[in-house]
């Protein structure tokens, strides 16, 4: 047909391209497993991200086959994920604080063929090669100085990264791949069954991270300092790698060094501007600031999801720091990001507390993805902000299916709809908030009593460090609402505390009808809560 536009596969690649030659000299910058800074530009990055992709293909490899990546947020993983996917590899991140069978069956199932692993997660990989069935060689991600011995069987081959790489031409044409090709595979790391993977397309991963770009979402530029918490195994450190490349955005890793005060020497060092974590990573980002009494010197935006935030955060990064925390919700499944919260052109909050109603929703929908709300019997729920219902979704860059992996088939529907597992309501503006769960709500005489709720007041007391709120059977009412509570280090608080600190914040057949205390909240490899583990601890014994 005459007269149409051109038709250009959206590939990773293309970012990759896009990023060396618009903005060479802009920074990645990576506190190191081995200790100290390192530096280089975008131009350096790429010459050695070909030399990898060279030294891939030089092992056999083939479009399609799985690589491995055992690694915290660095520059070498930055590398892997470029050289891997570029060149028709899938990237294959895998979660080193998940336990080594699992690791194992993650491995095994995703049939990898190398691996690649950050020197202090040597010893899980260790542990977990003993049952391995497709990796033939294992490369760790250091230099010939720093590089160390491998206990793992005879026939994996051992490698150092730097000396994989060095002999390699820096020049590499990268396949013109149809942008439906997988380009990375992520485990979800659920806390019942076995971990799921979701395996992303370069069609997918490309339009995702124009997405994250648009303003009504996270959206990156190049006057912009980038650090991800959030690792780069969980969901691609949502999508940061792909979105803050597009838009030549510097690019700050931390590395292994999560605590509050590594990120904030890290942050003011580097002059960062906006960063991505979870609830955890930011409540210990408060908790240091306000005892060392440093402030964030650049930071304007950060992002905040993964699980339930306390509006303490919102309100103490805000009014204590001047940092806008922006609220964004997603999945593994998802890319991750499905929402985001901004406000709307005619929202001007009369008050503080209005200011910080608006922003605890999970958000409106970005561009590419929709959402709706059914209910138990799978008829629409009202979107009017008050009633619940399951959520689903579907999208550019939702998942069609599980790799590999039959046994959800139930919750995906006709038209492309993906139930998330998550409840929540939809206000008239399209403002979503996450209410729970599907398994974690608490199911109170008909009524549903949300477990986020809970928490979110209960670790507003000061003394509390964290809360999780489980059901407990309830012969009267079907399952009635327990608080378990981790208090501050050195803080001791009663059951009668917890309870007037409820007062008047919720309505009365909400309170819990049981407080325990514990020393720590379980977490899962992701930062959340494992409500499994508490209720073998609290309700079955
Ligand atoms: P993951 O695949 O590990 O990223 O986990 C996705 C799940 O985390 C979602 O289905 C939600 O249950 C939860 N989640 C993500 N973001 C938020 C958020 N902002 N608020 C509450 N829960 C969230």
């Amino acid at each position: 047909m005459l007269g149409l536009m051109q038709d250009h596969q959206l590939l990773i690649s293309s970012i990759f391209e896009h990023a060396i030659k618009s903005y060479p000299t802009q920074e990645i910058v990576s506190n190191t497993v081995e200790g100290g800074i390192h530096k280089y530009s975008f131009k350096e990055w790429g010459l050695r991200t070909k030399k990898l992709a060279n030294a891939l293909k030089s092992t056999g490899l083939k479009i399609g086959d799985r690589v491995g990546t055992l690694a915290w947020n660095g520059y070498r993983h930055l590398e892997l994920y470029y050289a891997t996917s570029s060149s028709g590899l899938i990237c294959h991140t895998l979660n080193p604080r998940l336990h080594h069978d699992q690791i194992s069956y993650i491995v095994n199932h995703a049939e990898d063929k190398i691996l690649f692993v950050d020197l202090n997660i040597a010893p899980l990989l260790e542990e977990a090669s003993k049952n391995f069935s497709s990796v033939q060689a294992v490369v760790v991600m250091t230099d010939k100085k720093n590089m160390i011995d491998l206990n793992v069987p005879k026939d994996i081959k051992i490698l150092c990264y730097e000396e994989f790489i060095e002999k390699e031409s820096d020049e590499f044409h990268w396949p013109e791949l149809d942008e439906r090709t997988a380009s990375s595979l992520c485990y979800t790391s659920g806390t019942t069954g076995n971990p799921k993977g979701v395996l992303y397309t370069h069609r997918s991963t490309v339009l995702h991270a124009f997405g994250v770009n648009l303003k009504d979402a996270i959206p990156y530029g190049s006057k912009d300092c980038v650090l991800p918490v959030v690792p780069m195994f969980h969901v691609n450190a949502w999508g940061t790698p792909y979105a803050a490349l597009m838009c030549g955005s510097k690019i700050v890793f931390p590395g292994p060094k999560l605590d509050g005060e590594s990120l904030t020497d890290l942050m003011n060092a580097e002059k960062v501007t906006i960063s991505l974590g979870v609830p955890t990573v930011w409540l210990l980002l408060l908790n240091h600031l306000r005892s060392s009494g440093k402030k964030l010197e650049t930071v304007k935006r950060l992002i905040i999801g993964g699980s339930a935030c306390p509006r303490t955060l919102f309100e103490g990064f805000g009014e204590e720091y001047n940092v806008d925390v922006i609220h964004a919700w997603g999945m593994t499944e998802m890319s991750p990001i499905g929402t985001a919260n901004n406000p709307l052109f005619n929202m001007n909050p009369v008050d503080k507390k209005e200011f910080y109603d608006q922003k605890m929703p999970q958000g409106r929908t970005v561009f590419g993805h929709e959402m709706k709300l059914l209910d138990d019997k799978d008829n629409e729920v009202e979107q009017d902000g008050v009633k619940q219902g399951r959520l689903l979704s579907r999208g550019y860059w939702v998942l069609k299916s599980y790799y590999n992996d039959e046994t959800q088939k139930d919750r995906f529907f006709d038209g492309g709809w993906f139930d998330t597992g998550d409840i929540a309501t939809i206000d008239k503006n399209g403002f979503m908030t996450i209410t729970d769960r599907n398994k974690d709500i608490i199911k109170s005489g008909g009524e549903w009593i949300s477990s986020i709720d809970l928490e979110n007041i209960c670790v507003g007391h000061p003394d509390v460090a964290n809360a999780a709120a489980i059901a407990i059977p309830d012969e009267k009412w079907d399952e009635r609402p327990m608080i378990i509570v981790q208090p501050m280090p050195g803080k001791t608080i009663t059951e009668k505390d917890i309870l007037d600190f409820y007062e008047g914040k919720i309505a009365k057949w909400m309170m819990p009808d049981k407080v325990a205390f514990t020393e720590t909240i379980p977490l899962g490899a992701t930062g959340k809560i494992l409500k499994n583990k508490l209720r073998d601890m609290f309700v079955k014994n």
